[in-house]
């Protein structure tokens, strides 16, 4: 049998599943925690287990690998699978592994449902609970149904898609190795991930390859495929680890265009496109744009465009479209009467505004992470940490708060002792601001009126109803020391919902005392997303696009909220960490100048 490469990422996948599985089995507990603990360790693990095993090593040297767990690792390796999971896999219902993702139910309560109710998929949960009987059973009661059924709802809105950021890691590796198959001209990325939305379902691939069988068969070898969905002449697609389909298609150079326009959609700007086409008396589909044809053949006729997307738009009478826009929210009128926005740029970020150091829970040093942001240019940064109220993340109060203004102190000392003054971006004190219940601040005023920059958070009572929730961040909002409300709805992607905000009353309150509301680009969070901020822009409120980052590599993040603003129709007009240096500091001191139109 051929040994198989599997990354990682692939291996712990399979042994946090066996974990779950035997967890819902109601298995012996030191047990699934051996195996959720090795998860993590290989996970984390900075060497390839595959390369470890081949020279030899020892997987027991691992933190929390023993003996059994080895020879699971190795057996997966050898022949492909681990055979307890295989067991576990024919004993417990697959359903089950979405009933347990399901907010609020965990392994416990799945072993529960399925034992006393049969339950063995989301439909089947949804039925029961539907029907009254969750409630009834032990330990679960009317207030956990009424959880598990939004749960439920929750889970299959997100059910099968990635957030933007796991796409776009999980997709590059492949993306390398298909790039540098033999005779491979073009390889480019269609779909709801080129259009940045922060979700996305299938990946699309599109290349124009000499022989497109060698292009195939680097996407079906490549060792994160899970498995080979199908595989032909012109189109490949597979699974990867984590679940992500990858469909790889190979198309004529001379319908490239067409064929990407196409795949890159959305349905509702292609449905459009196709209507302005044919009110032209022309067809527009994958092949190309073509007058004449007949019936399902329009390619038969004489082909006006097809081998770019411009020459697609332009064929009809329209600027080229950022893929950002094509969500047929007036895209095409403005394309039409060349009034398309100028959008923001990546290169056009000369700041983060909300980051995160080791004086709170953050990895890194203050001097570190503003190294990071030299590294890519930037002109400034603000050092954002917890406030007090976060005991867990290390917040600081007025006396750490104190220590850590010593450290600002010496490194504008240091900057003044260099000739350019160091030439360095420039630091701002900020501080991450926790918004308490009743919507006070959890930081005196004297205190906040000595910082650079106040963003405001809710970390806390994310439940509370609508009207409380939105009485109690507008009154933060209201406080004058107040620069940027962060994470704005507390969304997490995938797993949390953002909280019930009344975000027109929110908005309104921002603009009014020239609060800038966050895009917060973490790729968790996207938060606020595309259309929350055209409706902030709408409402007159500036925004902010900050990466959160933990760490120096949290920067990275900050394409994802760019992503995120240029589908929202943002420029740089709008975005208060785009200005320089003097405009963003007249803005944070409340200048009216700074305020939108
Ligand atoms: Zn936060
Ligand atoms: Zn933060």
């Amino acid at each position: 049998m051929s040994r198989r490469r599997f990354s990682n990422a692939a291996v712990a996948t399979r042994l946090a599943r066996l974990a779950d599985l035997l967890e819902i089995e109601g298995a012996n507990a030191f047990r699934v925690r051996a195996y959720r603990g090795a998860a993590e360790t290989i996970e984390a693990h900075p060497e390839a287990i595959a390369d470890l095993l081949a020279r030899g090593g020892d997987l027991t040297g691992l933190k929390g690998v023993g003996k059994d767990l080895a020879a699971a690792i190795a057996a997966l390796f050898e022949g492909g699978e681990i055979p307890a999971l295989r067991e576990a896999t024919a004993r417990v219902p697959a359903g089950l592994l979405d009933v347990v993702r399901v907010p609020g139910v965990g392994p416990k309560r799945t072993a529960t449902l399925w034992r006393e109710l049969g339950v063995t998929s989301l439909d089947d949960l949804d039925r029961a609970a539907r029907a009254g009987r969750v409630a009834g059973l032990a330990g679960f009661g009317e207030k956990t149904q009424a959880k598990v059924l939004a749960g439920v709802a929750q889970v299959r809105r997100h059910g099968g898609r990635s957030r933007l950021g796991d796409a776009e890691a999980a997709l590059a590796p492949l993306l390398r190795s298909v790039r540098a198959a033999p005779g491979v001209e073009r390889v480019e990325v269609a779909g709801s991930l080129r259009r940045g939305r922060a979700t996305v379902g299938d990946v699309d691939l599109l290349a124009v390859a000499e022989r497109p069988a060698a292009a195939m068969a680097a996407l079906r070898e490549h060792p994160d495929v899970a498995e080979v969905l199908g595989s032909g002449d012109t189109k490949t697609s597979v699974r990867l680890e984590g679940d992500l389909q990858v469909d790889l298609r190979v198309v004529p150079a001379a319908s490239f265009g067409a064929a990407w326009q196409y795949f890159t959609g959305s349905k509702a700007h292609n449905v459009a496109l196709r209507q302005r086409a044919v009110d032209r008396g022309l067809r527009l589909s994958e092949y190309g744009l073509f007058r004449g044809g007949e019936g399902d053949h329009p390619e038969r006729g004489e082909r006006l465009a097809g081998a770019d997307e411009e020459g697609v738009y332009r064929a009809l009478g329209l600027a080229w479209i950022p893929p950002e826009l094509r969500e047929d929210r007036g895209e095409i009128a403005a394309a039409a009467e060349g009034r398309l926005p100028r959008l923001l740029e990546a290169s056009d970020v000369r700041g983060d505004l909300h980051l995160h150091s080791d004086w709170s829970d953050g990895t890194a040093s203050i001097r570190a992470m503003r190294a990071a942001c030299a590294e890519r240019g930037y002109a400034y940064l603000a050092i954002t940490d917890h406030s007090q109220a976060l005991r867990m993340t290390g917040g600081l109060d007025p006396a750490k708060l104190a220590r850590q203004w010593a450290e600002f102190d010496e490194i504008a000392a240091e900057d003044a002792a260099h000739p350019d003054g160091g030439g360095r971006p420039r630091l701002l004190r900020g501080l991450e601001v926790d918004v308490l219940k009743d919507g006070r601040l959890d930081l005196d005023d004297e205190w906040l009126a000595r910082l650079d920059l106040v963003v405001v958070s809710v970390h806390s009572h994310l439940d509370l109803p609508e009207a409380q929730q939105t009485e109690r961040v507008v009154r933060a909002l209201q406080h004058p020391e107040v620069n940027v409300l962060g994470h704005p709805t507390g969304r997490l992607l995938g797993s949390r919902e953002g909280m019930a905000l009344d975000l027109d009353a929110v908005f309104e309150a921002a603009a009014a005392h020239g609060v800038a509301v966050e895009c917060n680009a973490s790729s968790q969070r996207l938060d606020l997303g595309d259309v929350e901020l055209m409706r902030a822009v709408a409402a007159g409120c500036r925004v902010v696009i900050d990466t959160d980052a933990h760490a120096p590599a949290g920067l990275d993040d900050m394409r994802y909220g760019v992503a995120t603003a240029r589908r929202a129709w943002l420029g740089r007009a709008q975005v208060v960490n785009t200005w320089a240096p003097d405009r963003l500091l007249a803005f944070l001191a409340k200048d009216p100048s700074t305020a939108a139109g």
